[in-house]
This record gives structure tokens, C-alpha cells and sequence, in this order.
């Protein structure tokens, strides 16, 4: 059976934005030179440390960049590739770190990946067709999401695939009256939310497994939250109805109670009672799963290149890198060139749930393809490209993103939500609440729904009794939500997930700051965080005395000066001055800016020790961008 977890959600490692302190002492060179020329580098690294890496000055890297077009500053980071070009043109040697086990504290933390949705670009209407409905399954722990996902796929096997072998792939297309259902076979929110995090929606219809004898527990209130977060149809399975002591109705009440009303009450979510141990109702449930995908109207283009998504992937010993993609468009064929996250190959082979090999997938049809020289990650967008240099170009693509982190893709914080109600274009603010008791749940909910909402509507997309979980920070995170906590605790896997996907947890001992915190956020009285934005460098040509002042006589390389802008005196490997520009002048008349390619004059405020070849990094520190 797979396990039950889901991939963990993956983002870069918390990179707190570069405050305008002076720099670090320099730390241990990251890298090692093994011969003179041939340097080691990681996936991603700050400027600072690639000059120390290649051991040439910060000077001279910022300069390669400027090369190739890129406008980074010191303490800003630069991926692999990009780095090999810069010393490439040092005249020096790349490889990449292999990866090395981390040390167990760290070894949790994800890897730093990209969200970005999948473009559905050249989406032409007349060429969509209806494709099969994704299904995943989720429920309270023991409430039967494996019985049932075993059933359905054993009561819809044709006698042609009787023969062939389950494998167990990570999702399993059944055809059920001439039409096909894909489930995903790793039930439970975690994965499901956790793969939304990384911008990978692919389910369909959730189907809520709750027990008939058991009713709604805390995994269910979860797995509803977070469905509905997603915006996914909820079709409820009313599980183990063979059980003497099943109480059907008061299960209905319960679900109604936490907002799921189903369609014998007058709402629109369909209730199927099932018994994956009697196999009755199985039918019925996919049925009513095939029902609520006609009213989605799910369609693809089968004529494209194929796109679709990692969902599951592993090193197998004797076949190599394995993954599972799912076509989300397009079909996918055997000898096709795809790129999966950082990786690309072409697909050698098509395994598909019952063991056979296939030459060709169309949308929602879940295979393995055999091919890939790694192993990408679950999540990743899977995508058919035309030859080498494309796949090439894309791979480069993607580790971009994944060297810039989720930066621009962040979950809200209280503090953006302030600049967004300023500029008036928050309209919601989403939160999930954790308290220690249920009475001080009910309290602050009662507090917020009396918070005034002037213009953004307070929205809690989960609340619930406990400490702050995994779950809670994946689905703030795949939702844009903060956390709220009220005498809760973070335990270190749940503080890891909320560092590496940067979402905002507040915690309080008192309900009235609590409050205060939400009203201010609402009404765009936070003050927001400040951040270094990076203007432009200028590099010293000449250097000129008037007094005891030193006038540096300087060329802008990229961006721009600006007088009165902080400024950091780059040289060697490290900044030997922060402060500002004191005093900036073109063709001896004072100028508030000086762009690319122009001279200029620049007095440092405080400071005359500088030097032919050093550099200027002009910056300034703002409220941070949205
Ligand atoms: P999961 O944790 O939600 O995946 O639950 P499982 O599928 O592992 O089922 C938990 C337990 O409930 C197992 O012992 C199953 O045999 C039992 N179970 C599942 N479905 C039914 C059902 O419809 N009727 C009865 N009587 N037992 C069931």
C-alpha cells in the first residue's frame, strides 16, 4: 500500500530579505576548488558567496552577470547554470555539488522549487474534448479511503484487464459504463493539499469518505476545509452502512452542521451510502462522481503535446528513474521529449496501472514513463517539448523559478494584506484559526465575525481545536491563508513547513491583540515590513580628491545610481562599507539619478576609502513589493 503521507510540501529554504546591515564576515566558502580550475557550486547561492567560491572578487562576478543581462545584487542568489556562465567567462571550470545527505535537522527541510501553475497556452476551444474526471479520496483516519478506492477499482475491472497485474502507480483509471474515472491512489488531504501548495491542482471531484457508524471527526472537519479551499466538488461516501450500529441521519445533521449540506437537505452535494466491505453502492458512487464531472464539463485538447503533472516519482534499481505523470492535456506518447521539473529525457517506456505497456496517453490517464536520467519531483509539470534546445531552455526555466524561490508566489501575510486594503485590492482575508479549547474558538470566532469589514471580507477557511499542524501551514499555504494561533504550539515539522513555504503564523496569548492585529490588517493600519530592492551598480574608473573628500569618478554598469540611495562599497569578495550616496554628480552638475553606460561622480556620505575597481551597489530599502 503507498504510504499514506503525501509528498511534503516543497519551497526554497526561508530567505529572510537582505536587511541593510553591513555585510557578514566572510563565512566558509561553499564550494571546492578540486583542481585549480574545476570549482563545485550548489543548486543556488548568494553572489557573495560564488565570488568567494570561484575565488574572484564580487567585482568581477557582478560584472559577468551585467554580461549576460542579469541585475543582482550581493547578497541575492543565482542558480547553477547561471553561475557556470559567469565562470565560464572567468575562465573557469563548473560541476555541480552532488547531493549529499544533510544532517538530520536539516534533511526535512524541502527543496526549493518552483509553483508556477501550467500554462494552458494555445488553447483552442474547438479542439477540447471531455476527458475523464480526476477523483481524490479523503476522510478521518480508518473511516475506509483505501477500502474504498480497492473496491472501486476491484468491482470495475473489464475482463479484458482481468489478466493483468495491479500496480500500484499512485492513480488508477477505472471505466465504468464506457467511461473512465481516474482515481488518485494516495487518499487524505496532506497530499492532495500539498500538491495544490506547489500550484499542482489535479483533482477533479473529492470524494469525503465518512464512517456511517462513526460520524464527523477532526480529519473530516479538515478534509472539508480543505476541499473547500480548493474549490473541488464534494460528492460525501456514508462508508461502512453495513455496520449494525450506522446512524445515517446523524451523520447528514453532522455534515450540515460544518457546512457541508447535501442534496436530501436542500443543498447540492450529493451523499451516496457505500459499504466498501458489501461493495453496495459502489456503483451508485461512481455514477454520482461521473454526474457532478458533466457538470464541470472537464475538457483537453488529446491533440496537443502533452502536459501534465509529476504525482509520484522514485529511483526504481532496475528500471531507473520511474514517475508517474497524469496528462492534464494533450497525449502523451511513447518516444516523446518531455521535461519534468529539472530534468528532461525522452520516454522510453509507458507503464500503465495494470502493468502493460502503452505507446500513447491522452488526458486524466495516469502512467509511468521510463526515460528520465533523474528522478523530479512530485508536483512538477510534466511537459512534451519539441527537441533538446527547448528542453533545455525550459529546465533552465525551471531551476530559475526554483533559485528565486516562491518569492512573488508567497502565501499573504498580515502585513501585505495592509498595503493591499491601502491600494484597495485585498478583497479577502483568508485565515485558518487554531486555539487550545473549543470556548476560546467559539470567543475569537464570535470576535472576528464583529471585526468591521470595510472592504475585505474576513474568511476562516479552517478552525479547529489543537496545535498548529503540517496540515494547517500546507493548506494556509496552497490558499494564501495566515495562521492564527491562541495558545497553541508549533511543533518543529509544522515550524519547518512554515518556514520553507513562508507562511505567516501568528500566535497569541491574548485574545484582545489578536484581534486588534486582524481589525488593523483590515483596515490597513499594519505598517508593512521593509525590504532592499536593488537599484544598480556603478563601477569606480578613476578616483579624484577635493580636500579630504575622495570623488569617486564611476561608470553605471546596470540600473541606476541615486543620490541619497544606500549604497554598499563592493571590493574583493566582500562589502567593505554600507551607507549611502552622499553626493552624486554628471559633468560637474549635482543629478539625481545616473543611469547604464553614463559617468559620474559619486561621494560616498562618511566614507573616502575607495579604490579603482570597486564597486557601487546602489539600493533602497522599501515596503516590501507584493
Ligand atoms: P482509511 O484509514 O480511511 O484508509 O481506512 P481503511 O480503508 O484502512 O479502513 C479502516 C478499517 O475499516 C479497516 O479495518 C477496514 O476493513 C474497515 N472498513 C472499511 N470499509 C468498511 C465497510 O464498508 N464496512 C466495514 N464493516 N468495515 C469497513
Amino acid at each position: 500500500m503507498p504510504p499514506q503521507r503525501g509528498p511534503r510540501p516543497r519551497g526554497r529554504r526561508p530567505q529572510r530579505a537582505p536587511l541593510p546591515q553591513p555585510i557578514p564576515e566572510p563565512v566558509a566558502p561553499v564550494a571546492v576548488a578540486e583542481t585549480s580550475t574545476v570549482v563545485t557550486l550548489p543548486k543556488a547561492m548568494v553572489v557573495g558567496d560564488l565570488a568567494r567560491a570561484l575565488d574572484v572578487s564580487v567585482v568581477d562576478v557582478i560584472r559577468g552577470l551585467v554580461n549576460i543581462g542579469l541585475m543582482v545584487s550581493i547578497n541575492e542568489s543565482v542558480d547553477f547554470d547561471t553561475a557556470t556562465l559567469v565562470a565560464n567567462e572567468l575562465g573557469i571550470e563548473t560541476r555541480a555539488e552532488e547531493e549529499t545527505p544533510e544532517p538530520v535537522e536539516e534533511e526535512a527541510a524541502p527543496e526549493p522549487t518552483s509553483t508556477k501553475q501550467v500554462l494552458w497556452e494555445d488553447v483552442d476551444p474547438a479542439k477540447l474534448k471531455e476527458r475523464p474526471p480526476v477523483v481524490t479520496v479523503l476522510g478521518h483516519v480508518d473511516h475506509g479511503k483505501t477500502s474504498l478506492l480497492d473496491a472501486i477499482r476491484a468491482t470495475n475491472v473489464t475482463a479484458r484487464e482481468a489478466g493483468g497485474i495491479t500496480q500500484h502507480i499512485g492513480a488508477y483509471q477505472i471505466e465504468h459504463s464506457g467511461r473512465k474515472v481516474t482515481f488518485l491512489d494516495t487518499p487524505g488531504h496532506e497530499a492532495f493539499t500539498a500538491m495544490r501548495a506547489r500550484g499542482a491542482q489535479v483533482t477533479d471531484v473529492a470524494v469525503l469518505v465518512v464512517a456511517a457508524d462513526d460520524g464527523v471527526q477532526p480529519q473530516t472537519i479538515e478534509a472539508i476545509s480543505h476541499i473547500k479551499a480548493a474549490q473541488v466538488p464534494i460528492v460525501v461516501a456514508l462508508n461502512k452502512i453495513d455496520r449494525p450500529d450506522a446512524n445515517l441521519d446523524q451523520v447528514k445533521a453532522q455534515l450540515a452542521e460544518h457546512g457541508v449540506t447535501i442534496e436530501e437537505y436542500g443543498g447540492d452535494t450529493p451523499l451516496v451510502p457505500v459499504s466498501a466491505k458489501t461493495k453496495q453502492g459502489i456503483d451508485d458512487l461512481v455514477e454520482t462522481v461521473l454526474l457532478v464531472a458533466d457538470v464541470a464539463e472537464l475538457k483537453a485538447d488529446p491533440g496537443r503535446p502533452a502536459i501534465g503533472r509529476v504525482i509520484e516519482a522514485h529511483l526504481d534499481k532496475g528500471r531507473g528513474p520511474v514517475a508517474t505523470v497524469l496528462v492534464q492535456t494533450g497525449t502523451l506518447e511513447r518516444g516523446d521529449l518531455v521535461v519534468a521539473g529539472t530534468t528532461f529525457g525522452k520516454v522510453r517506456a509507458m507503464v500503465d496501472d495494470k502493468g502493460k505497456n502503452v505507446g500513447r496517453a491522452e488526458p486524466s490517464r495516469p502512467v509511468e514513463i521510463l526515460g528520465l536520467p533523474e528522478v523530479p519531483e512530485a508536483g512538477d509539470v510534466m511537459r512534451v517539448v519539441a527537441d533538446e534546445k527547448a528542453a533545455r531552455a525550459v529546465v533552465a526555466q525551471n531551476a530559475r523559478e526554483r533559485a528565486a524561490g516562491a518569492a512573488t508566489e508567497r502565501p499573504a501575510t498580515l502585513d501585505e494584506m495592509f498595503a493591499q486594503v491601502k491600494e484597495g485590492q485585498a478583497k479577502e482575508l483568508k485565515i485558518v484559526l487554531k486555539a487550545d479549547v473549543q470556548g476560546s474558538l467559539e470567543a475569537i470566532k464570535g470576535a472576528l465575525a464583529k471585526v468591521p469589514q470595510p472592504e475585505v471580507a474576513l474568511s476562516i477557511i479552517h478552525d479547529a481545536v489543537g496545535d498548529i499542524t503540517e496540515s494547517d501551514l500546507t493548506l494556509a499555504a496552497a490558499s494564501n491563508a495566515v495562521v492564527i494561533g491562541f495558545n497553541t504550539k508549533m511543533e518543529a515539522p509544522a515550524r519547518r513547513v512554515a518556514d520553507s513555504t513562508k507562511v505567516d503564523v501568528r500566535q497569541y496569548k491574548v485574545i484582545y491583540e489578536l484581534l486588534e492585529d486582524v481589525e488593523k490588517a483590515l483596515t490597513g493600519m499594519l505598517e508593512p515590513e521593509m525590504v532592499e530592492s536593488l537599484l544598480g551598480h556603478a563601477e569606480v574608473i578613476q578616483i579624484f580628491t577635493s580636500g579630504k573628500t575622495t570623488i569617486a569618478g564611476s561608470r553605471v554598469v546596470d540600473g541606476l545610481v541615486r543620490r541619497g540611495a544606500q549604497a554598499r562599497l563592493l571590493r574583493g569578495a566582500t562589502a567593505v562599507y554600507d551607507g549611502r550616496i552622499g553626493t552624486l554628480r554628471r559633468m560637474k552638475d549635482d543629478a539625481r539619478e545616473v543611469t547604464a553606460g553614463l559617468e559620474c561622480g559619486i561621494v560616498l556620505e562618511n566614507h573616502n576609502d575607495v579604490l579603482v575597481g570597486d564597486i557601487i551597489e546602489c539600493y533602497v530599502v522599501q515596503p516590501k513589493p507584493r
